[in-house]
């Protein structure tokens, strides 16, 4: 059986959390494709050629536990702005989309670019505040040491980026569900997305 699932949207709007949950509960498989770009942001950092790093990609890279920081996050926003970047992960996100057993990927470009022919594609948003907001709390929660206005200015700096680069910017693909969570728990907005995708599944 082949079932994608494609999770697209701006940073912090709940995609992670939606992602897995929604995994979870049909038993297929989850790819965060962010965690990609983020693992290539880190190797530049660190001092390597963004292409040689995307080219050389291992799965423990994705496990680094600095992935999660406001300073990879902003060179994975910049690194996935590069087409030659973006090009050498797709070969990846498309073969795990079509696995058998069913799959979820949640990223930027997934109902667009790697498999508009998903089977269900979501567009999960909330308003910039929000989601600033929320990252502020994780963030906080894991110890950084940072300050709402400085998430806020990330948030917006990102959402600019992804939206407005030439090759696969941040978009709802025009057969996605819109689900904005500003307003909704995590419980609702899970919901929401699995309701959205049983009736693609039973159609
Ligand atoms: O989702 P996450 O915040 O981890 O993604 C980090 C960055 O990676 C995003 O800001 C975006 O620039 C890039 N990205 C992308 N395409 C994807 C997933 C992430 O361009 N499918």
């Amino acid at each position: 059986m082949r079932f994608t699932i494609a999770i697209d949207g701006p940073a912090a709007a709940g995609k992670g959390t939606i992602s897995k949950a929604v995994a979870a509960h049909y038993g297929f498989a989850h790819l965060d494709t962010g965690l990609l770009y983020r693992a290539v942001g880190r190797k530049v950092l660190d001092g390597v050629e963004a292409l040689a790093a995307a080219e050389a990609l291992t799965p423990e890279d994705l496990s680094d536990p600095t992935l999660r920081t406001p300073d990879v996050a902003q060179a994975a926003s910049k690194v996935a702005a590069i087409p030659e970047v973006r090009a050498a992960l797709t070969d990846f996100q498309r073969a795990f989309a079509r696995r058998s057993g069913g799959a979820v990927l949640d990223g930027r470009d997934i109902g667009t670019v790697i498999c508009p022919e998903a089977e269900a594609k979501l567009f999960v948003t909330a308003s910039a505040e929000v989601r600033a907001e929320r990252r502020f709390r994780e963030l906080v929660t894991g110890g950084h040491d940072t300050r709402f206005d400085d998430v806020l200015r990330d948030v917006k700096e990102r959402d600019e980026r992804d939206m407005n680069r030439a090759d696969a910017p941040l978009k709802p693909a025009v057969d996605s569900v819109l689900i904005d969570t500003s307003a909704l728990s995590i419980e609702d907005a899970i919901a929401a997305a699995i309701a959205a995708i049983d009736a693609r599944k039973n159609a």
